[in-house]
Order: structure tokens, then sequence, then C-alpha cells
């Protein structure tokens, strides 16, 4: 790290003590931004950086509620408003029993780089919360997501701060956010939350949007050294909505997908992935992957083992944070992967991209390579500002504009400080740049 960045990076370490992941997430960006520092020294002057680090806001509260048994039940809640230089805080909630601060601000983080390379007007946050909702009924996620919007609709708003979904949030949390914010405020703000059901104001594309955008990412990385993802295998790891679509996209572009897993395990499907089954266990019964196994022949489930010891050319992680470790990256390198692109927030360890990096694999780092979820967010923030709904044709290519525009900036930007091909260095310092340019402009605040 260059040596005026790693004063800063102590202090972050001594302020945000025990945080693990945030600690992880900044180190990555601090350490792409020595020669940026070289040539900018305004930024160090002017405590960029270190206003950067520390979160506008954070929010942390007790959400109370009542279960089918008639307990009452005590979860808590954060939101972390990291950044809006570019525009309102923008960002997902997560609902998994591992949500502490330190999981929040390196989302909310890693969210403020990844919206700047989209190029469209939305600053970073993410919040979450305990809250296990495997296992519970519909009556008790929609008592849990009342309680916590009722404290929380007081910090949002469609010009203020827009959560979205993440693991553990999707279309039916959202809905019920949706609902009582609406309630509450007696105010039909459609741009107050993302990925909402089509019905009442959500985006074509939305639920797809992060897959397909993490598969256009890693075929632009191909096309950038001649080669496509077309004929190759691969192998996602996941089933939520991220994995499936990222599969999707993927098999539409004449891949072939053999690998995926959940909590227990993984599936190996030398016949190719059926996303149907997949979608029907996952979606619709929120099941398990055993389940798969059992209904098709050509599948084996391997209970308890990572889906990183099967060999694959394009490796599509897609589950959680540090999913995917140094020694696993080293067995994908000897089993001949050419491309690993982060579905997930950051999903490889620091030791593993960076043996990815060494032996010229091709690495996408989450910031770049899943930005088309965030940004497919911000297209419906656009439909639901203009009152209009566009069509899937369309919106999907918007997307693929988006994505091809977030691999160039990334490219351009590692050119430009002498580090061609390394996508981790290219999104760091394009995103940085454009944050901390307008966060100059607006002066000491
Ligand atoms: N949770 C997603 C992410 O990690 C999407 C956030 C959003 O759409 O606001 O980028």
């Amino acid at each position: 790290m260059h040596e005026r960045l790693e004063s800063h990076f102590e202090t972050v370490l001594a302020r945000n003590a025990g945080e693990r992941e945030f600690h992880q997430a900044v180190r990555e960006v601090l350490e792409s931004l020595g020669p940026v520092v070289d040539k900018h020294p305004e930024y160090v002057d002017q405590a960029v950086i270190e206003r950067l680090c520390e979160p506008e806001r954070q929010l942390i509260f007790r959400v109370p509620w009542t279960d089918d048994q008639g307990r009452v039940q005590v979860n808590r809640a954060f939101r972390v408003e990291f950044n809006s230089a570019l525009g309102p805080y923008k960002g997902g909630l997560r609902f998994h029993p591992s949500v502490y601060l330190g999981i929040v601000k390196f989302l909310g983080f890693e969210q403020i780089f990844k919206n700047a390379l989209t190029g469209l007007p939305i600053g970073g946050g993410k919040g979450g919360s305990d809250f296990d909702p495997k296992g519970r009924s519909d009556a008790e996620v929609m008592r849990f997501c009342q309680s916590l919007m009722t404290e929380l609709y007081r910090h949002l708003g469609e010009y203020t701060d827009v959560p979205a979904g993440d693991i553990g949030v999707g279309e039916r949390e959202i809905g019920y956010l949706f609902g009582q914010y609406k309630r509450i405020t007696n105010r039909y703000e459609s741009g107050v939350l993302t990925g909402k059901g089509l019905a009442y104001g959500g985006s074509r594309m939305r639920k797809e949007a992060t897959g397909y955008g993490t598969v256009i990412f890693t075929e632009e990385m191909l096309a950038a050294t001649g080669r496509s993802i077309s004929g190759r295998r691969v192998a996602v790891s996941g089933s939520g909505n991220v994995a499936i679509y990222a599969a999707e996209k993927a098999i539409q572009l004449g891949a072939h997908v053999v690998a995926c897993s959940d909590s227990g395990g993984y599936v190996v499907d030398e016949a190719g992935l059926d996303l149907d089954l997949l979608r029907e266990i996952k979606e619709v019964r929120r099941g398990r992957l055993t389940e798969y196994a059992e209904a098709r022949g050509s599948a084996r489930h391997v209970a308890g083992a990572s889906v990183w010891s099967e060999s694959c050319e394009v490796a599509l992680p897609c589950a959680t944070q540090n999913e995917l470790d140094a020694e696993q990256a080293a067995g994908l390198v000897g089993n001949g992967v050419i491309a690993v692109a982060e579905g997930a927030n950051m999903p490889c360890t620091p030791e593993a991209a960076r043996i990815f990096q060494d032996k010229g694999v091709l690495f996408g780092p989450g910031k770049a390579a899943n930005a088309g979820g965030v940004a497919t967010s911000a297209l419906e923030m656009q439909q639901n500002a203009s009152r209009d709904s566009w069509s899937a044709a369309y919106t999907e290519e918007r997307l693929t504009r988006i994505m091809k525009g977030v691999h160039e900036r990334c490219a351009v930007a590692a050119d430009e400080y002498g580090q061609p091909g390394n996508y981790v260095a290219g999104a760091n310092i394009s995103s940085f740049l454009q944050v901390a340019d307008a966060m100059l402009s607006h002066g000491v605040i």
C-alpha cells in the first residue's frame, strides 16, 4: 500500500474494530490507489480518502415482531448511508443471521464504487438485519418487514435513500416493505424502493439483471482477448437469483453450465443445468438442491463440499462473501479456468483473487461484474420518475450497454494507470476518481 494511504488504513482498523469484512473491502480499494495518489496528491490533502472511509450516517435499530406462536422476537437492523456524492444512497437490504455492522459497512463501501461504475446518478448505501427468513411463514416475514419499515421509513425517500433486495430479500419482502412505507407516509412514492413487483412499478429484467450483467461482463473480458464463453464449461455457486440468471445468460450465449450450489452442498449435471427445475425448487418451493438431484437422473448431489472442487473454464461465484479461498483458486487454475467473474459481493478472498491475477486468469471483481443489478434498479427509478414502464427488450438493451460501459471504464483506467488487463485496479481507480471529484466539488461536507 502507498505510504500516504497506510496511516489512513490504520485509522480505519482502529476506528472500526472487529469489522473484518469492512477492513478487507477498504484494503482492496486503497491498495489500488497508489498511482492515483502520486498523480493527484490533492485527494489526500483534502482528506477525500479519509472522508470516503467514514459513512455519512449509520443507523442501528431494534425490530420487535411476533412469531406465529405469539412469542415476541427481537432482531437488530442496520442502514449505513455511506456516500451521497453522486446521488441518493442506493443499495440493498440483506436478511441473514450473519449480518452485523461490519458486513453492512463492507457492502455499503463496495456499493459506492459499484454504483459509480454504472455511470448512473446513484450514491452508495446498504442495510439489513440478522433476521433469518429460513423456515419462517409468509405472515412472519410480513410482520417483520412491517416492523422494520416502521422505523426505517423516516430515513428513506426517492431523493434520499432507496433500498432494494440482497440475500434473503426478494420481491416478497420488497412488497411488504413498500406496502408499509405507503401506509405510514400516505404517499405512493414508487421510486423509494426497487426490485418491486411488475404489478406496482417494478422494472422488467430487474430479477435477471445481476446474473445477466455478470455474464455480459465476462463475455466482454473474453472478447477483449479474442475469446468467447460459447462452448465453454461453466460452474456457478449459489442457486439464488444471481446464480440462476447468470446460468441462463451463459446458456443463451452457448455455454455449458454444469454446476451450482446451496448451503448444503452442490450439484453437478453433465447434461447441463435444467433451469426450469431449479427455479421451481428454489423460487417456488424455497427448497434444497438435494431435490434437484432426486428429480434428475443426469445430476449428482455432493453434500457438504464446495462447488469449486469441480473443474470449469469459467467460474462465476454468485453465493456470498469469502466463499472461494486460495486453495480452491489454485485448484481451479490447475483445472484450466480462464475467467472468473464475481456475481456475488467479494466472494473471492484477497488471496484467491491474487492467485487468479498472477496466473493470468481474467478476473472481474464484483463491483464491476455484478453492477447490472443496481444499474437496473436505477433504470427502475427512471421508469418510476417518468411514470413509464419499458419493454423487456429495451430494458435488456440498456443493461447490456451499461455493462459494456462498466467494462470500458475499467479497461481504460487500468491502461491509463499502467496496469492493462487488471480489472481490480481499473474498477477501483475509475470509480474512485468519479466519486472523489464530485466530493471535491461539494466542498468540505
Ligand atoms: N444488492 C444488490 C447489490 O449488491 C442490488 C442493490 C440495488 O439494486 O440497489 O448491488
